[in-house]
């Protein structure tokens, strides 16, 4: 039986970690437990770009395959993972709320835009300027949960793994495909931001993009995440994240009060009642200038894989994507020309 060695237990990890597992491979995941990306995040799965009003890429293909994952994971775990609270987008002007009127009537749109109803433009449980529109099939994940079930998964399952344990590279034998002397089908590293650290896929740019994000308490309403300039999510017993900042090339996790200030006068042109914030986090999401993810093998070393750059749409992609990339370590199947490594032309 083929044994695959899995660097890094984020939401990419995880994803290909149960893709390898279900097609009858052995899984050894090693994961230094210091995740600040699939941990921290809002885990909201979002098929609508509000700035253009369109669909995220493949958004059809990926939101089928993560609530399948999610859900398989929630009654594997019985803990909650799918957290149903539809996204609600205030529009910022009436051209946004005229788009959306357009697209409703289109067929592709019809599974994600629901019809403006009076109740939607007069919505008034928030500050209301041009009316506002709900995303069918949104949600969110609950990371941590998520994140604790997949490890459990693994951990009982009869061909995973799980060890806490971060990675040495100087002991990977990249020519014999061992790790500390222990050999493998194939190494795939999914480290996040961390890849600067990896001297085997450095050399692929993966940039690092803080964001941080607030809890605050209040009687905001609750039985939805409002979205405009940034989002509320409610987390239950009165508290909601808000989120999130987007600060390029900051490989660091400190949270600083600029952010702070910006997430509470976003929050304030939103809601209409007080809020006292209780908490403040950062994260890394690991992002690609073309804004797509690196998938593949590498140019030079045959069976070191990575599976990176999943941005700020992470919980959304990684399910189909960790699929796509069991399918080509496994059996060759060509990966997505948009993935691909080759696009970084100069190395590879
Ligand atoms: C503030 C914020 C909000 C976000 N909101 C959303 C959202 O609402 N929806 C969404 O879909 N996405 C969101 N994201 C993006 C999402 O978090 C990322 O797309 C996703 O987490 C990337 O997953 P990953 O597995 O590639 O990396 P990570 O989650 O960073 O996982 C990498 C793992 O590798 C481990 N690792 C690294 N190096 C080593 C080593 N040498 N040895 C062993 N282990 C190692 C780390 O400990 C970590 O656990 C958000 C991100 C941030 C920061």
């Amino acid at each position: 039986m083929k044994h695959f060695l899995i660097v890094g237990g984020g939401v990419a990890g995880y994803s290909l970690t149960i893709a390898l597992l279900n097609k009858n491979t052995k899984v050894t995941v090693l994961d230094s437990d210091e995740n600040h990306g699939s941990a921290v995040a809002a885990g909201q799965i979002n098929p609508i770009v509000f700035r253009r009003m369109n669909k995220s890429w493949r958004a059809d293909e990926y939101m089928p395959v993560a609530r399948n994952l999610y859900e398989e994971l929630e009654s594997f775990s019985e803990t909650a993972i799918i957290v149903d609270k539809q996204i609600r987008r205030l529009f910022a002007h009436n051209q946004e709320r005229d788009e959306w009127l357009k697209r409703q009537e289109l067929p592709e749109y019809e599974m994600y835009l629901e019809k403006l109803s009076e109740d939607d433009l007069n919505f008034s449980q928030a500050i209301n300027i041009c009316g506002s529109g709900r995303v069918k099939q949104s949600y969110y994940v609950h990371a941590k949960n998520f994140l604790s079930a997949c490890q459990n998964y693994v951990s009982n399952h009869e061909n995973g793994a799980y060890r806490k344990s971060k990675v040495n590279h100087s002991l990977v034998d990249a020519a014999k495909i061992e790790y500390k002397k222990e050999a493998f089908s194939g190494i795939i590293f999914c480290e996040g931001y961390k890849n600067f650290e990896n001297p085997f896929f450095n050399f692929l740019q993966v940039d690092c993009t803080k964001g941080q994000l607030i809890t605050v308490r209040s009687p905001i309403y609750k039985e939805e995440s409002l979205n405009r300039k940034c989002f509320v999510m409610p987390i239950g017993s009165g508290e909601y994240k808000v989120g999130s900042t987007y600060e390029w090339n900051q490989p660091n996790v400190k949270i600083d009060d600029a952010a702070k200030e910006l997430l509470r006068s976003n929050l304030a042109s939103l809601v209409l009642e007080r809020f006292e914030i209780i908490d403040q986090i950062a994260g890394i999401r690991p992002t690609v200038k073309d804004r797509r993810p690196i998938m593949g093998e590498h140019p030079d070393l045959s069976g070191l894989y990575i599976f990176n750059g999943l941005g700020a749409k992470g919980y959304m992609m990684a399910p189909l994507l960790g699929q796509e990339l069991a399918e080509f370590i496994l059996r060759g199947t060509e990966l997505n020309k948009e993935v691909r490594l080759n696009r970084f032309k100069k190395k590879c």
